[in-house]
């Protein structure tokens, strides 16, 4: 009788999340393959769980693949990790899902958590609809298609991204995108979780000064029905004339647009000190 796989879901920071239902899984299998076993070993050693591993990763998907399900199709049964959340989420795992469903073979899911829908659910974005982007190519040409690829998306998107490529990516996102909406979600679960919510060009300059540390989640806002375009700049600076002709003082204009429009107090305020040049 043929074996089956278990798609396991393990925590994206905080061991808490390991599912007790996870534990009882990996408990009963008979082996477990994993992204990288060092990994899956510390968190094997957490729970006290001791099972034979072998290695699944990007590189040797096809040959592990394989042996993967001869073991299943001879009866033993399989757990799929990666390193952090749900496996086969820019994560190794869809080519064994596939080869399971080409063999007959069933597949479980044992979820847990996934940083891409936790971070859709912190941003305060429209979560109705939503793409996942998943990274964004290092190579220039292939990373500029498919920002414009998207460019008129009216779902939130979401993005991930390493943080030592992320203010390269927010300055293209800016330049493809204009300024829209965004939730930088960084280190979710962890001891320096924190979520901005912000735009764009806002997130582009602090960034600029303060350098990413940590894994990064990006969630943007889709863009905007035909006939609304994204505020720019020109908008905002509009709208502080507006506010300060109506009798608010500068400063405070400043920082109620800045507020409301996502661009930073300071450029508003230089920009509302030539009103009178
Ligand atoms: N399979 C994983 C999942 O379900 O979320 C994603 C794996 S992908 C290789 C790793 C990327 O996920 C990171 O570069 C980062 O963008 C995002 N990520 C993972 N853990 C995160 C966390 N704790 N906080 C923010 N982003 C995280």
């Amino acid at each position: 009788m043929k074996g089956c796989l278990y798609l396991v879901g393990t925590p994206i920071g905080n061991l808490g999340d390991f599912s007790p239902r996870a534990v009882e899984i990996f408990s009963s299998i008979d082996f477990i393959a994993a992204e990288d076993t060092r990994v899956t070993v510390k968190l094997l050693n957490h729970f006290n769980i001791k099972k034979p591993l072998v290695s699944y990763y990007e590189h040797n998907r096809l040959e592990s693949g394989e042996k993967i399900i001869s073991r299943i199709l001879g009866g033993e049964t399989c757990a799929l990790v990666s390193d952090a959340g749900m496996p086969a989420i820019s994560d190794p795992g869809e080519d064994l899902v596939a080869m399971c469903a080409e063999n007959g073979i069933d597949v479980f899911i044992v979820p847990g958590p996934c940083a891409a829908i936790s971070a859709l659910a912190l941003s305060g974005l429209p979560t109705g609809r939503f793409t996942f982007e998943g990274f964004l190519s290092t190579a220039k040409k292939s990373r500029f298609e498919h920002l414009n690829a998207v460019k008129s998306e009216k779902r939130t998107m979401i993005f991930y991204e390493a943080p030592h490529k992320l203010l390269a990516t927010l300055r293209d996102m800016l330049s493809v995108f204009g300024d829209r909406r965004i939730a930088v979600c960084r280190e979710l679960t962890k001891l320096h979780e924190e979520t901005m919510r912000t735009t764009l060009n806002a997130a582009f300059e602090y960034f600029s000064e303060n350098a990413p540390r940590g894994e990064f989640v990006l969630v943007i806002d889709g863009a905007k029905e035909s006939g609304a375009p994204d505020m720019t700049f020109d908008d905002a600076v509009e709208k502080l004339r507006r506010l300060i002709d109506g009798g608010m003082s500068l400063k405070a204009a400043a920082k109620l647009c800045a507020e409301e429009t996502g661009f930073t107090k300071n450029s508003l305020y230089e920009a509302a000190l030539k009103f009178n040049e």
